[in-house]
């Protein structure tokens, strides 16, 4: 199994050694032929603004769009997987997932913050630290989306609809194996 990470910008490292604790090697992709070569792709955090440019410019957006492979988007990728941004739209969306996110959602002076989540899926469920860099908020859920990962104060901050999931802060960054686990299940 070859899972691909988009290496524009962001976290090849720290999602390659997750999936490499898995079992996993991860493809650095960095041109849309190169998904033809990988059975699922992880989306990273980094500006999305920067990312929505370049999924244009290379031609990843159509693909994308129509892609029916496993997708995990963290952050910045949970922002262009999304189906509509509130405020601040970074130039394009996939409409992957059918939620509504606002980006720099927690203000200033909680830039960057850890936070315990409770995190489940199919009866398998456990406790986390969640990492957010300049993080966005989940919104609105919409139909047909289910819920991953909530903060303690029941805040949504995970989800998954079909084979694509999202989330608004880094599992890479702490470790946490259990999102990457599920994408290879998908
Ligand atoms: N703040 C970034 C954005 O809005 C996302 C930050 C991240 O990916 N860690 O695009």
């Amino acid at each position: 199994m070859r899972v691909g990470v988009l290496s524009f910008q962001g976290d090849f490292e720290e999602h390659g050694e997750v999936l490499r604790e898995l079992g996993v090697e991860p493809v650095a992709v960095k041109l849309p032929e190169q998904l033809q070569q990988v059975d699922a792709l992880v989306l990273p955090g980094g500006e999305s603004t920067h990312f929505a440019r370049i999924l244009k410019r290379y031609g990843f957006a159509d693909v994308l769009r129509r892609w029916d492979k496993p997708l995990l988007g963290t952050c910045a990728g949970l922002i262009v997987l999304s189906r509509e941004v509130v405020d601040d739209d970074p130039g394009l969306t996939l409409g992957r997932l059918n939620v509504k996110v606002r980006r720099n959602a927690y203000g200033r002076q909680k830039d960057s913050f850890e936070a315990i989540l409770r995190v489940g899926f199919n009866g398998e469920s456990k406790e986390t630290t969640g990492v957010f860099i300049r993080a966005p908020r989940i919104v609105e859920v919409g139909e047909g989306v289910e819920v991953l990962a909530r903060t303690e104060e029941g805040e949504v901050v995970g989800v998954l609809q079909g084979r694509v999931i999202g989330l608004t802060f880094h599992p890479e960054l702490s470790g946490e194996t259990f999102f990457h686990r599920l994408l290879l299940r998908l």
